[in-house]
């Protein structure tokens, strides 16, 4: 494809040295379900190990793809490419190594509709907030790439019917708030879930928490999220549907009681517990 040449990443973009102590393991959360940490970041694979066709969710940090491309092999075997990558959203730590993957793989993007200006090099996401509520890391924020990203033709829109390419048991859903085109996958049938940053399972604002991975079910990271209103009804419509298991953006996976009751109490004390009490992107 010589659509290759027309990728590009933003000119603010490079190596962040944040890390954690879960980067570089992985987690199996149920048979075709694979959560691996790429420093401070989750990716999920979706697939059984023992069958042809997988995907990838979301691509890790920024110089991280060969740390990717051997996690992917490590699962499901030497030279095995996913049949595609699914976006919950376009921020760097989500999309740091997708150029290297796409030239790797060869393989298509898929994300919300609304989410592709900021793919194709259209729209910058909204400054980080170095001043919101929060600790060490919403400081540091600044330093966060927030140019766009441009895939060209590799990338393209999610299906409007809610369907999932190569995953006909997940729909997809949009959870806005974070960024306009956020979305989380789900599949009834043992209700997983996929949740992007609509919520995280540790406090993406204080390097220690972030460092030390301290579990807490809490709302997408505060520098990064605009639309307060949008991500309080974006979590209620993720407690609504009551999933079983869940892999976030950041944070190690959860599941039964722990989630449930976590996700609950995330949506009802939204305002107290997610929302920042002060920031620019929050009304006075
Ligand atoms: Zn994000
Ligand atoms: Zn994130």
């Amino acid at each position: 494809m010589s659509a290759d040449q027309e990728m590009s990443y933003g000119e603010d973009y490079g190596f962040i040295p944040a890390t954690s102590v879960r980067s570089g393991e992985g987690v199996e959360v149920a048979e075709d379900l694979y959560c691996h940490s790429v420093q401070i970041v989750n990716i999920a694979f979706i697939g059984k190990p023992d069958q042809d066709e997988y995907v990838l969710v979301d691509a890790g940090m920024p110089h991280s793809a060969n740390a990717i491309i051997e996690a992917a092999e490590g699962r499901f075997g030497a030279g095995k490419r996913p049949s595609a990558i699914l976006l919950t959203h376009g921020h760097f730590d989500h999309v740091g190594a997708i150029i290297e993957l796409i030239e790797h793989w060869q393989i298509p993007v898929y994300a919300h509709k609304l989410e592709l200006p900021y793919l194709t090099g259209v729209k910058s996401y909204p400054e980080p907030d170095p001043g919101v509520e929060g600790g060490m890391v919403a400081k540091l924020s600044g330093f966060f790439p927030n140019e766009p990203i441009d895939l060209g033709q590799h990338v393209q829109p999610l299906p409007d019917d809610g369907t999932v390419p190569f995953l006909p048991d997940f729909r997809w859903i949009a959870t806005p708030g974070h960024t306009d085109g956020h979305v989380s996958f789900y599949r009834e049938s043992d209700g997983a879930l996929i949740a992007g940053d609509a919520f995280v399972t540790v406090r993406q604002e204080y390097l220690y928490k972030v460092i030390t991975q301290q579990f807490e079910i809490s709302g997408p990271p505060r520098y990064f999220t605009p639309d307060w209103t949008l991500a309080k009804a974006s979590v209620e419509r993720l407690a609504a549907l009551r999933p079983q298991f869940a892999i976030t953006g950041h944070g190690r996976p959860t599941a039964g009681e722990e989630l449930a009751a976590g996700l609950q109490r995330l949506a009802n004390e939204f305002d107290i517990a997610a929302k920042p009490d002060y920031g620019k992107y929050v009304e006075a």
